[in-house]
C-alpha cells in the first residue's frame, strides 16, 4: 500500500502486506519517497535499467513497512536540464518522445529529492532512467540526464547551497556527474572501490572524515554492487550501514540534509529488500 502526500490515493503494486494507517498517523517521520507510477513502464528504452518489473520490486518493498510517503515528481523543465546538459544534447533526446518524457521525469524527480532535502527533510528518489552515467552531451549505461547533476545545480542557482558531497555506491563510477559537476570546486564527489563490503565501508568511513561541513549530502544509490547482483560485494545488512553512516555524517556536517537517487541494481528477487534496507538506515 503506498500513500500518496495528499492522502488519498492508494496504489498496489505487487504482494505486499498492508500497513496499518493508523500506525502511520501515530507520529511516524515519514520519509519521503519520490515516485511516480509512470516509472513501472518499462518501453520507455531496452536495457537493464528499464527492466519490467524493477520499480514495482522496489515499491512493494517500500510499501511493505511504514514510515515512508509517496510524493509524485513533475518533469523537469529545459532550463532545469540546460544547467547540466547542452542544448544539442537535449533536443537529441528530445528526437524520442517516450525516452525524453520518463528522462525528464526522472531528472524532476531526483530535483524534488533536493528540494525536500534541503529544508532537512530526508529524501529518496525512486526513479529510473539512471543518470550518473550521464555527461553534458552524451551519456551511456541506461543513463540519459544527469539526475545528481541537476538535482544538486538548481539549489546552486536557488542559492540554496553552495557546497555538496557526493557518495556513488553503484558498482560502476559515475563518471557523468563527475563530468558535470567538475567545474563546481565546493563539490566532492567519492565512489570508493573494495574487494569486500567490510573494506567498502571503511573506505567511506574514511573518507568522510576528511570532508568539511557541506550544504548538503547527495547519494547516488546503486544496488549492482550487491552480492548476487553484478558487483558481488556488499550485504542487504550493508546497504543498511551505508545509508545510517550518510545519515549520521548528514547530521554532523551538513544540517540532517540528505536525499539519495536510485541508479544501478538488477538483481530483482533482492533488490526491494537493499533499497528498503538503505532508506531505514537513511531516514
Ligand atoms: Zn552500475
Amino acid at each position: 500500500m503506498i500513500i500518496y502526500d495528499n492522502g488519498d490515493i492508494i496504489l498496489k503494486v505487487g504482494l505486499i502486506r498492508p500497513v496499518s494507517l493508523a500506525k502511520i498517523r501515530e507520529g511516524w517521520s515519514e520519509m519521503k519517497i519520490i515516485f511516480h507510477e509512470k516509472f513501472c513502464e518499462s518501453d520507455y528504452a531496452d536495457n537493464g535499467a528499464s527492466m519490467p518489473g524493477r520499480m514495482e520490486a522496489i515499491m512493494s518493498a517500500l510499501g511493505s513497512e511504514p514510515g515512508f510517503e509517496i510524493i509524485r515528481p513533475e518533469p523537469a523543465a529545459e532550463d532545469t536540464l540546460l544547467l547540466a546538459h547542452t542544448i544539442s544534447y537535449i533536443n537529441m533526446i528530445r528526437s524520442d518522445g517516450p525516452l525524453y518524457e520518463m528522462a525528464s521525469l526522472s531528472a524532476g524527480g531526483a530535483a524534488a529529492a533536493a528540494d525536500i532535502a534541503v529544508t532537512g527533510e530526508p529524501a529518496f528518489a525512486c526513479i529510473r532512467p539512471p543518470g550518473h552515467h550521464a555527461a553534458r552531451d552524451s551519456a551511456w549505461g541506461s543513463c540519459v540526464f544527469s539526475n545528481m547533476g541537476i538535482a544538486l545545480l538548481q539549489l546552486k542557482r536557488q542559492r540554496k547551497i553552495e557546497s555538496a558531497f557526493v557518495l556513488d555506491i553503484d558498482a560502476h563510477t559515475g563518471d557523468g556527474t563527475k563530468e558535470v559537476l567538475s567545474d563546481w570546486d565546493r563539490c566532492t564527489i567519492f565512489n570508493p572501490y573494495a574487494e569486500d563490503g567490510e573494506s567498502y565501508i571503511k573506505a567511506i568511513e574514511t573518507f568522510i572524515k576528511s570532508i568539511p561541513a557541506v550544504d548538503i549530502v547527495g547519494v547516488c544509490a546503486g544496488f549492482d554492487l550487491y552480492q548476487k547482483d553484478l558487483g558481488k560485494r556488499l550485504t542487504t545488512f550493508d546497504y543498511y550501514r551505508i545509508g545510517f553512516i550518510m545519515k549520521r555524517f548528514a547530521e554532523l556536517t551538513s544540517k540532517h540534509k540528505r536525499f539519495a537517487i536510485l541508479e544501478g541494481g538488477y538483481y530483482l528477487p533482492d533488490l526491494g529488500k537493499n533499497v528498503l534496507a538503505f532508506c531505514q538506515g537513511f531516514q
